[in-house]
């Protein structure tokens, strides 16, 4: 299957080498900017707006990396092993922690749950077959 994980060359900077992260000039590496508004004599409402430039984290690189072209995660194939307890009906889950798409910004962990739902009763009524054939094997 394909999922995302953070790009192993830049390790999810996005850029180039870790030398061309640098500081967001237009924040001052705060991530945020101050911004004033007038509400009237006398009256002026201060407040934070995430920095467009960084897009809030106080950092950007100068260069892209060439692996993700700067986009901190690349497609990788990813195989899973499911194995299916005989004991397990349709309605369990089975869960994969860290099987989910990778962001640069987020904790590994989204997963689609109806993809492993599937291969989990596809290799369920698998097993399940091989099991009756057995039986009815022994049996006759
Ligand atoms: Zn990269
Ligand atoms: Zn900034």
């Amino acid at each position: 299957m394909r999922l995302q994980i953070i790009c192993p060359k830049c390790r999810g900077s996005g850029a180039e080498n870790d030398n061309d992260v640098v500081r967001c000039s237009s924040c001052g590496g705060q991530g945020v900017k101050l911004s004033r508004r007038s509400l009237g004599p006398g009256f002026v409402q201060q407040f934070q707006t995430t920095c467009e430039v960084c897009n809030g984290k106080g950092t950007v690189s100068r260069t892209k990396c060439s692996k993700c072209q700067g986009h901190k995660v690349v497609a990788s194939e990813r195989v899973l092993d499911v194995t299916v307890d005989p004991g397990m009906s349709d309605g369990n889950t089975i869960e994969f922690p860290d099987a989910g798409d990778e962001f640069a910004d987020k904790p590994a962990g989204f997963f689609c749950v109806w993809f492993y739902k599937f291969v989990f009763s596809l290799s369920l009524s698998l097993s399940i077959n091989r099991a009756e054939k057995q039986s009815q094997e022994k049996g006759g």
